[in-house]
């Protein structure tokens, strides 16, 4: 697959061989300056929350996806693995053993919010 790759107004194609089947990156416009630069990721997924106070807005949100720095010093980087991304100015970085892990706590917590919904969406009904 072909990167581009180089300066504003310098570019040019290179070949650069995506390493993965689940990288959703157009590396032939995602211009990069070196082919060191060039990362992979996958499709996020992505999960947000509003607000009845603020229609139509996002609050919260949360997104997952695959990402492999092929030229990181870290070998954990290199290495397929899940980054997660919120409006936090930090991300997570999760070996697939975490985001397993992760992933496991975030069902628990959306099994607690359903309870949560259906024990208030009692109360409204009983007129509490
Ligand atoms: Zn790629």
């Amino acid at each position: 697959m072909p990167a581009l790759i180089g300066l504003p107004g310098a570019a040019r194609l290179e070949a650069v061989a995506c390493p993965t089947s689940w990288c959703v990156v157009d590396h032939a416009v995602d211009r990069q300056v070196a082919v060191e630069d060039v990362d992979h990721y996958g499709a996020p997924a992505a999960w947000s929350v509003g607000s009845f106070l603020l229609p139509g807005v996002k609050v919260l949100e949360l997104d997952v996806r695959l990402h492999a720095d092929p030229s990181s010093e870290d070998p954990r980087l290199r290495d397929v693995h899940l980054v997660v991304s919120s409006d936090d100015a930090l991300d997570a970085y999760l070996s697939p053993g975490m985001a397993d892990a992760a992933g496991g706590l975030l069902i628990a917590q959306g099994l607690a919010m359903l309870e949560q919904a259906r024990l208030a969406g009692g109360v409204v009904a009983a007129g509490d």
